[in-house]
């Protein structure tokens, strides 16, 4: 029934715009930060701020190991994130906006992916701005280093992914509230919708007259603007309610 009423919304929509989450990625063995199984419920959320990055090597020392065990874990795409594929080859798909840092959606096939939490597999100096794959810092902590600088110039190295106190990408995010004004159905995957300015682009896809349709566990601030309001797990409702839209475009 919820993948009967998302499945014609998106067979009506001529532009999609998704903006996901962490709730998408769940289902691929990836905690999300809200959800009742969430990070937040094991760590503290101020241990991954820029200030605090920046203050302590022992502490990057710690985050580096940490990114270490992460990216040895060969995570794989589930059939939510398939199912965007599915939805961008059909042609209506514009473009996924995500909240995420993990590349699933690319490693599932996505080709139109804005990442405004930068991503896991790029590292970036915080002096000069330049950015190297992730392995480069790896490999050099494998190879003894704790704290690895940047070769360049000396400064510290971080992942390119957004820390709390560091602002977003500005050429990305202006590329995503663009493309959320263009839109005439903004699907919202697996988000809490809390964290701004990410949680903005939806709202701001809904002022400018898109349709809101929202699949998520858990109630969302933007609830009453949306609808269907999908109350079920992104990895079930998704491929039935895309194979349906597809079903319905077709006759
Ligand atoms: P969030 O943790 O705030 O919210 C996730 C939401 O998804 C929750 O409301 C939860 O109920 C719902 N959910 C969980 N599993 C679901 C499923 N299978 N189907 C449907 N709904 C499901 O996540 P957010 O809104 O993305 O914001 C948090 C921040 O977390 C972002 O800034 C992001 O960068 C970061 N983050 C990313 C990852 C990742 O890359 N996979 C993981 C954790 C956190
Ligand atoms: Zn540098």
């Amino acid at each position: 029934m919820e993948a009967q009423l998302l499945g014609e919304a998106l067979a009506r929509a001529g532009r999609i715009v998704a903006f996901t989450g962490a709730g998408i990625s769940t289902e691929s063995g990836i905690p999300d930060f809200r959800g009742p199984q969430g990070v937040w419920t094991k760590v503290d959320p101020s241990d991954f701020t820029l200030d605090k990055y920046v203050a302590s090597a022992e502490h990057r020392a710690r985050i580096w190991r940490m990114r270490i065990e992460r990216a040895a874990v060969d995570y794989l795409p589930n059939a939510a994130h398939r199912a965007l594929v599915d939805l961008e080859r059909s042609g209506t798909l514009d473009c996924i906006v995500t909240q995420n840092i993990d590349g699933l959606h690319q490693k599932a096939g996505s080709t139109a992916v804005l990442e405004l939490h930068g991503s896991t597999r790029s590292i970036v100096c915080l002096d000069c701005r330049r950015q190297l794959p992730a392995e480069h810092a790896y490999a050099r902590i494998e190879a003894g280093e704790t704290d690895p600088h940047c070769v360049y110039c000396g400064g510290i190295l971080k992942s390119g992914t957004v820390s709390f106190g560091e602002s977003l990408p500005e050429d990305v995010i202006e590329e995503a509230f663009f493309r959320a004004r263009q839109c005439d159905l903004c699907l919202v995957i697996g988000s809490s919708l809390v964290v701004h300015p990410a949680a903005s682009i939806p709202l701001e896809a809904a002022r400018a007259g898109a349709r809101l349709a929202i699949v998520n566990h858990e109630p969302t601030p933007l609830d009453d603007l949306a609808d269907p309001v999908v109350r079920a797990s992104a990895g079930e409702v998704l491929p039935a309610a895309v194979a349906l839209a597809e079903e319905l475009r077709a006759r």
